[in-house]
């Protein structure tokens, strides 16, 4: 159901001279919901969640949010606030005064902000650390104090751009759960820009799929894992199979992806497949991923459970077939 509430984008275009970075890209944001934009390098992410924020003009198109026209709006009327990789905490203030500081902005009495930044510092666990300045705090910290200064304007919307890249993978784990906790207390939207696979497949409640310039699929993490519209949103997703058949391209996940060992008998429900030849595996502790390549040099993968692999393990060189339960085959756009 729509709700005024969501935030959509109208046919929304961004030139830089003549290179388009973003293509008349339409698309509804239902509010309330955890959203990744995900997309490789360069496809354009950055300049949509700048567009939505207010910090980058639109070329052609509209955005809206609560039932008006945003996209001429000055970021700090919008409804939207963004977090910045970078965090951007001025360097002599206070984390109190950093959180403060819109508030400052808007004439709100001193009184009011301190307190009122003093609940969002406690929301994000920072309350003991109000009065350092940002150089005394780890990057994690940083990142805490950015977040409860974009969350001190009380934005419908909240946009964050890569804010987990430049933290060490074991913060990355937790500042993402952090960041998920957040979201569903709050209850705001959302727009998370990573080109992350893994990040999005963890938090998302909706995955946008960016690829020059145009989204090229979007739905729940399962949908889009499970049912890639496109080689390329297969691949990019990672975990999938291309395969060619009868003249059509096919996603299959490479945890569906059997091996069947000649003079082995047959499989069960197993669709007799394609001629590989194994060419590496990898042991991954619960499964082993196993390396091919098939008909045209098609790199494939089978990543097999390792009492199986290991109950009847090939080794490269090993001539195989690669099989599949024909369900798990799922045809892509030509
Ligand atoms: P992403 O965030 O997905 O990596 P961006 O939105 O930053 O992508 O960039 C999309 C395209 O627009 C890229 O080709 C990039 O080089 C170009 N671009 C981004 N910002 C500018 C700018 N300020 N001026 C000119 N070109 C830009
Ligand atoms: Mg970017």
């Amino acid at each position: 159901m729509r709700s005024l509430l969501d935030l959509e984008l109208v046919s929304v275009t961004k030139r830089y001279g003549d290179a388009v970075a973003v293509n008349a890209v339409s698309h509804l944001f239902p509010a309330g919901k955890y959203v990744c934009l995900l997309g490789p390098s360069g496809c354009g992410k950055s300049s949509t969640l700048r567009m939505i924020a207010g910090h980058e003009g639109v070329s052609d198109g509209a955005i809206l949010l609560d039932g008006r026209d945003i996209s001429h709006l000055p970021p700090a009327r919008r409804g939207t606030a963004m977090m910045f990789q970078s965090y951007a905490l001025f360097p002599h203030m206070t984390v109190l005064d950093n959180v403060a500081f819109s508030l400052k902005m808007k004439g709100t009495d001193r009184a009011t902000r301190h307190r009122r930044a003093g609940e969002l510092l406690e929301l994000v666990g920072m309350s003991h650390l109000a009065q350092r300045l940002p150089a005394q705090l780890s990057g994690g910290q940083q990142q805490r104090a950015a977040l409860a200064r974009a969350l001190i304007t009380d934005p419908q919307v909240l946009l964050l751009d890569e804010p987990l890249s430049a933290l060490d993978p074991f913060l990355r784990t937790r500042m993402r759960t952090e960041l998920k906790r957040l979201q569903r207390e709050l209850g705001i939207t959302f727009i998370h820009v990573t080109h992350g696979q893994d990040e999005a497949l963890a938090l998302a409640d909706q995955i946008v799929i960016m690829n020059n310039a145009v989204i090229e699929q979007a739905g729940t993490a399962r949908e889009v894992f499970n049912a890639p519209k496109s080689e390329f949103v297969a691949r990019f997703m990672g975990g999938h199979n291309v395969i060619a058949l009868g003249g059509r391209r096919h996603a299959l996940r490479a945890d569906r992806t059997r091996l069947v060992v000649p003079g082995a008998g047959a499989l069960p429900g197993i669709s007799d497949g394609i001629d590989a030849t194994v060419t590496s595996y990898e042991f991954l502790g619960t499964h082993v991923a196993v390396g091919l390549i098939g008909p045209g040099d098609a790199e494939l993968t089978a990543m097999l459970p390792e009492e199986s692999f290991f109950a009847a393990p090939v080794e490269p060189g090993h001539a195989v077939r690669v099989g599949w339960h024909d369900a798990d085959l799922h045809q892509l756009d030509a």
